[in-house]
């Protein structure tokens, strides 16, 4: 059994037993429903992402120390000096690093590069100086290598792909109902974001990395079609507005969704359950 492994089962058997407990609750509210009712709304949720339980385990402690080894490999990185752009010869400048990891290789940080004119395609280096080979997207008509620029205009995500030999061009579309941003992962099921990478190297959850091409941005999209049956549709975890009335006027703000649901009922087909864990208000203050 792998570390991953022993990390789910663990975060699995927990999550149970904190079903069964919530479960004797509600059997024991049930002669008054609108009672529980209530319970179930006053009911402060709380998600938790495992790591303070896991601080128990010895081989857990490692894997910690293995990612904090990362850490600061990602922030100690320097990228490699005078790369120039193989089209205008200008030097380029690095834009953005990423933690590369390979199995059974030491990890290593990726730099990206830009050209001041812009040129495509842009080069890429290791922090040990070896250049990054992209595997090509070659073109289906005439097997050029495509360029592929995405842009996200604020309602959708727009990617084209096009051949610079043959014109062959692809657009795509998706709206921002069929992905999960960062943000997204943090402010409906608070999880942050060095959980969130963590889970993408374990292949939890498949990321695609977006270039903004020409203002040098890079993010990080979570598709729901790349994520099936673990992210649920957007519209499940959509916060909800409440009108509360104090000192005779009403007052509107926003709750997030698991504060009208119950989680583990809400989501139960998704598997980004069972790597969340519930904690209700009284549990809370219990281990503080
Ligand atoms: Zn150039
Ligand atoms: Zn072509």
């Amino acid at each position: 059994m792998d570390l991953y492994d022993r990390h789910t089962v663990e975060l699995c058997r927990q999550s149970e037993e904190s079903a069964k407990k919530i479960d004797l609750k509600d059997e024991a509210d049930k002669e008054e429903a609108a009672r529980a009712k209530a319970w179930a709304i006053k009911m402060m949720m709380y998600f938790e992402t495992g790591e303070r339980y896991l601080k128990k385990d010895k081989t857990i402690r490692e894997w910690m120390d293995r990612d904090q080894k990362r850490d600061e490999l990602y922030e100690s990185a320097q990228p490699p000096e005078d790369i120039r752009c193989l089209i205008c010869r200008n030097r380029v400048t690095p834009t953005f690093k990423e933690l590369w990891t390979e199995h059974e290789k030491p990890d290593r940080v990726l730099f990206m590069f830009d050209c001041i004119n812009k040129c495509l395609p842009r080069r890429a280096f290791f922090s040990d100086g070896e250049e990054w080979r992209r595997k090509p997207n070659l073109c289906t008509r005439c097997g050029t290598e495509l360029e592929e620029s995405s842009e996200d205009n604020g309602e959708k995500l727009i990617t084209k792909t096009t051949c610079p030999v043959c014109q062959y061009t692809d657009v795509s579309e998706k709206d921002k109902e069929s992905w999960y941003s960062s943000y997204d992962f943090q402010s409906r099921f608070n999880v942050k974001s060095p959980t969130l990478r963590k889970w993408v190297r374990q292949g939890i959850v498949k990321a695609r990395t977006i270039t903004i091409y020409g203002k040098g941005v890079h993010m990080q999209v979570y598709l729901i079609e790349d994520n099936k049956d673990f992210l649920p549709p957007k519209s499940m975890t959509e916060s909800r507005g409440v009108t509360t009335r104090r000192d005779g006027k009403d007052w509107f703000t926003t709750e997030p969704w698991y504060r009208f649901v119950d989680p583990r009922i809400h989501l139960k087909d998704y598997r980004i359950m069972d790597h969340l864990r519930v904690v209700d208000e009284k549990e809370e203050e219990e281990r503080k």
